[in-house]
């Protein structure tokens, strides 16, 4: 069976991997567009701590982040070890230790169902000051053991030599669908070549309405601007240092190589506007700041800038588009790809290779009604 996949962020390169593991003969071809979600996501694998209310988002965000424990020696039985993950924890941080209680219980009842999220206990100012230095003095911590962070550039990467290494073939381009009636995709078409395929998988991000609107679909996905800035604190060994989630939409969290990421804006209606604003740089940096003082001597490293694929009910939309034959998507992963972006490819892999998913993909039906009373629930982080 030959597949196409276009787009080789996290989702394409997750299926593409899955696909060729399982035998299909893959092309994965990407055009590496300024702002791929992937490469700026900070990389915090941790749902069950999020305000999500959605039954159907949460069962997919919780499985998403499951789905590691499968992932990571996989592909460490193919020599991929270096993908920046690490179960470091969460410390969810307050100034009010009251204000923790309705996450810790939130936590407790949804353990229930994910042992993974693994020991939530109280933390003093000074154990979450000890566990992460540059914290203000101040900060009480409910800390979540489960938690995880990953690097999304190096699983990608590890993910698509994983491909190749079951025979996918990865490509460079700007890719078009061929479809000449609309009722059926036969194939790619990149630069001055074909590729004919059974199916094609559209794992395009941001940039899908584009691809899709030849063929008469309105995909309702939008990019949403990311900000987020990398510090560096010469001399501290910050490897285990936990995710820290403040009240609100930012973070921080930290990687080897005394490397901090600050986290992040959330832009609706820049289009693909590709610059670091000093707006978009002082709301993080005095974010940042404002929790962990003791990073205002860190070295500024850079600003990455990425467009969130989000959709308009705030709901993934994987699976077949039932009146284009051969046509499949994946997308609007949202603020939450890094997370679910792992299964949410091996979902597809099976919707393509005719096997029955793991987790039933009918409340993420890619052109599914949109109910007008539902708001969109974007899960803060
Ligand atoms: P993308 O990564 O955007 O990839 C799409 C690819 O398709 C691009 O490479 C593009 O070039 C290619 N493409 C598009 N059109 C074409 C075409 N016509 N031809 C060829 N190629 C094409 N998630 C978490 O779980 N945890 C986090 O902590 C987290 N933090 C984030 C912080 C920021 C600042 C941002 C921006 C995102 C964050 N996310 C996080 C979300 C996560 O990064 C995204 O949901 C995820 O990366 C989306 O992956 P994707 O593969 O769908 O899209």
């Amino acid at each position: 069976m030959r597949i196409v996949v276009v787009g080789a962020g996290i989702l394409g390169a997750s299926t593409a991997y899955h696909l060729a593991r399982d035998g299909a003969d893959v092309a994965i071809v990407d055009q590496a567009h300024e702002g791929q979600a992937t490469a700026a996501g900070a990389g915090i694998i941790c749902p069950w701590a999020s305000s999500v209310d959605d039954p159907a988002f949460y069962e997919l965000y919780a499985a998403g982040a499951r789905y590691y424990t499968d992932l990571v020696p996989a592909l460490s039985e193919l020599g991929e070890n270096d993908l920046g993950f690490r179960r470091v924890g969460a410390l969810l941080v307050s100034t009010d230790p009251s204000e923790l209680a309705p996450a810790e219980s939130m936590l407790r009842r949804r353990r229930t169902e994910a042992p993974e999220i693994g020991d939530v206990g109280r933390l003093t100012p000074h154990e979450a000051k000890a566990s992460f230095p540059p914290l203000h003095a101040g900060l009480a911590g409910l800390h979540v053991s489960g938690a995880a962070r990953v690097d999304g550039r190096l699983l990608t990467a590890s993910l698509l030599r994983a491909a190749e290494h079951h025979g996918a073939t990865v490509a460079r381009g700007l890719v078009e669908l061929i479809s000449p009636c609309g009722d059926r995709v036969l194939g790619v078409s990149l630069d001055d070549r074909s590729i004919m395929a059974d199916a094609v998988v559209v794992t395009a991000g941001a940039w899908v309405p584009a691809l899709l609107r030849p063929l008469g679909i309105n995909l309702p996905i939008q990019p949403q601007r990311g900000q987020v800035v990398h510090l560096r604190l010469p001399g501290q060994d910050t490897n285990a240092w936990p995710v820290v989630l403040p009240p609100g939409s930012h973070y921080l969290l930290a990687f080897d190589g005394s490397r901090i990421v600050a986290g992040a804006t959330r832009e609706l209606g820049t289009g693909f506007d590709y610059r670091v604003t000093a707006g978009g740089q002082a709301e993080v940096l005095s974010e940042a700041l404002r929790i962990a003082p003791g990073l205002g001597a860190a070295t500024l490293v850079e600003t990455r800038v990425g467009f969130r694929p989000v959709s308009s009910d705030g709901r993934p939309l994987l699976g077949r588009v039932r009146d284009v034959k051969g046509l499949v998507i994946g997308n609007g992963l949202g603020a939450a790809g890094l997370t679910i972006g792992p299964l949410a490819g091996r979902l597809l892999a099976d919707v393509i290779l005719d096997r029955p998913p793991a987790l039933d993909l009918a409340a993420f039906d890619p052109l599914r009604r949109r109910d007008p009373e539902r708001m969109p629930q974007l899960p803060l982080r």
